[in-house]
C-alpha cells in the first residue's frame, strides 16, 4: 500500500530534518497547505533556471519547451481529475480565484431576483464570501442545507433545502473543520433533474479522494495546487465546456482575446485562454503537473486508505484523552477538537513547542460557530506522509493539561 518511510524520503523537509523547537516536525497542519516533494522543486526551478520564457505568446524554442510543458501540465491535471478535455481546465490562482470566478463569471448573470443559492454553515468562506456578494448583487437568496447531528450534509437535507427556486448549489465535497465527505454523485443527480448548477469546491477533497467529475457530473470544481503538494498561487477551475461557452471572463486583458478593435469590439481567444487573461504563474502551472503525477504514482486510492487508517488510529488514542474534546469523531477529514478548558490558540502555541504544526482557530468557516457552538477549534489534518509517531506525539501533548493551563 503505502511505504510512508519512502515517501519521506521524497520530501526534503523530512529528509533534511527540519525542526521545530528542537524537535523533528511534525506536520499536521495539511489542510492550511502541504509539504513539497522534491519533484516538484525540480520542475519549478527547471523553468526558473533551464527554460524561462512567457507561455503561449513567443515563436522561439526555449517558449515552445514552455508551451509543452504549460499544456502537458493541464492534460495531467485533466486525467488526475477525470475530466473529458483539458480545454475545461482554467488555471487560477487557487480554489478562493476559482470560485470567484464561477460566482461572478456565471452566477452573476444567471442569476435573478428570488433565485436561490443553497450553501451549507461549514463552507470556507471562499464559497460563502461570493455568493453572499452575488446574492446582493442579483437580489437572489442564500438557504443552508441543513447540517446532521454529526456536522454532515446528507441527500435527505439537501431534497428538503432544494425549492423550484433553487438554481445553484455550492459546496466543498469535504469540508475543512467537520471533514464529511458530501454525497456528490445524489446531489448532482437530484440537482440536475431541476437544472440547479452544482458548484463543488474540492479544496480538501481533490488532495485526498479520487475525483471523477465525470462519473460524478460535477458542474464546477475548484481546487488548489498548495494543498495537493504543488506550489502556492496556482488551482484550477474545471467547468463542463456548456457551462463554459456561458460563462463570462472576470479579468480581460493581454493573452486573451484573439483581436480587438479601438471601437471596443472584442473577439476571445477560445476556452480556456480567454479565461486566463494575463502571464500566468508559469513555474506554479509546471509545479501542479508534476504535484499531480506524483500523486497519481502513489495512488489517490492507496492515500485515502491510509489517511482512514491513520486518522482512526488518532480517534481511537484521542478518545482516552480525558482532556480531548472531539467534535468530528466520525469524518474521513481533518480532525476537530480542543483540549477542555484551554483557549484553541493557546494549545496550538504549547504543540508548537513540541515541533507539532496544527491550526487553531475558526479556520475560514467562520458561519460554523452556528452550528458548532464553539468559536474556535485546534485542527490536526494528516497527509500520506504522516506517521503513527506523529499521532502517538501528537496525542502525549494532548495528554499534558497541565502545561496547557501554565
Ligand atoms: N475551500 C476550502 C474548503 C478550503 O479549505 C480552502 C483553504 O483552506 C479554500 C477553499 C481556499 O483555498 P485557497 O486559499 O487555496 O484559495
Amino acid at each position: 500500500m503505502i511505504d510512508v518511510e519512502k515517501i519521506r524520503q521524497d520530501f526534503p523537509m523530512f529528509k533534511n530534518h527540519v525542526k521545530m523547537h528542537d524537535h523533528d516536525l511534525v506536520y499536521l497542519d495539511n489542510n492550511a497547505t502541504t509539504l513539497k516533494p522534491q519533484c516538484v522543486a525540480d520542475a519549478v526551478y527547471g523553468y526558473l533556471t533551464e527554460y524561462t520564457s512567457n507561455a503561449e505568446r513567443g515563436d522561439y524554442d526555449l517558449s515552445h519547451i514552455v508551451d509543452t510543458k504549460f499544456e502537458g501540465a493541464r492534460e495531467d491535471v485533466r486525467r488526475f481529475i477525470g475530466a473529458k478535455d483539458k480545454r475545461e481546465l482554467i488555471f487560477t490562482a487557487g480554489s478562493t480565484d476559482s470560485l470567484n470566478m464561477v460566482a461572478y463569471g456565471y452566477a452573476l448573470h444567471h442569476l435573478k431576483e428570488g433565485d436561490e443559492i443553497l450553501l451549507s454553515l461549514a463552507e470556507h468562506a471562499s464559497n460563502t464570501l461570493p455568493w453572499f456578494d452575488v446574492a446582493k448583487m442579483t437580489g437572489a437568496k442564500i438557504k443552508y442545507i441543513d447540517l446532521d447531528e454529526k456536522g454532515a450534509i446528507t441527500i435527505e437535507n439537501v431534497k428538503k433545502a432544494i425549492t423550484d427556486k433553487t438554481k445553484i448549489i455550492a459546496l466543498a465535497i469535504v469540508t475543512n473543520v467537520m471533514g464529511y465527505v458530501i454525497p456528490i454523485h445524489e446531489i448532482t443527480a437530484l440537482a440536475h433533474k431541476q437544472n440547479i448548477v452544482v458548484v463543488c469546491d474540492g479544496a480538501q477533497s481533490v488532495p485526498h479522494i479520487k475525483t471523477d467529475v465525470v462519473a460524478d457530473d460535477i458542474d464546477f470544481l475548484a481546487f488548489s495546487g498548495h494543498k495537493m503538494c504543488g506550489p502556492t498561487g496556482i488551482g484550477v477551475l474545471y467547468g463542463k465546456m456548456a457551462l463554459l461557452e456561458d460563462m463570462k471572463p472576470v479579468r480581460y486583458g493581454g493573452g486573451s482575446n484573439a483581436r480587438y478593435e479601438a471601437d471596443g469590439e472584442l473577439s476571445l481567444k477560445s476556452i480556456p485562454y480567454r479565461f486566463e487573461s494575463g502571464t500566468p504563474n508559469i513555474e506554479g502551472v509546471i509545479g501542479l503537473g508534476a504535484a499531480a503525477c506524483y500523486l497519481e504514482s502513489i495512488g489517490i486510492e492507496n492515500i485515502h486508505a491510509y489517511e482512514i487508517e491513520l486518522r482512526k488510529y488518532a480517534i481511537e488514542k484521542l478518545k482516552q484523552v480525558d482532556k480531548v474534546e472531539l467534535y468530528n469523531p466520525e469524518a474521513t477529514g481533518a480532525i476537530a477538537m480542543n483540549i477542555k478548558g484551554v483557549f484553541s490558540q493557546d494549545a496550538s502555541s504549547l504543540f508548537n513547542t513540541y515541533g507539532i504544526a496544527v491550526r487553531a482557530g475558526n479556520h475560514c468557516a467562520k458561519i460554523l460557530k452556528d452550528f458548532l457552538h464553539v468559536n474556535a477549534t485546534v485542527r490536526a489534518s494528516l497527509y500520506f506522509y504522516n506517521t503513527k509517531e506523529d499521532i502517538d506525539t501528537f496525542v502525549e501533548v494532548c495528554k499534558k493539561g497541565d502545561d496547557f493551563l501554565d
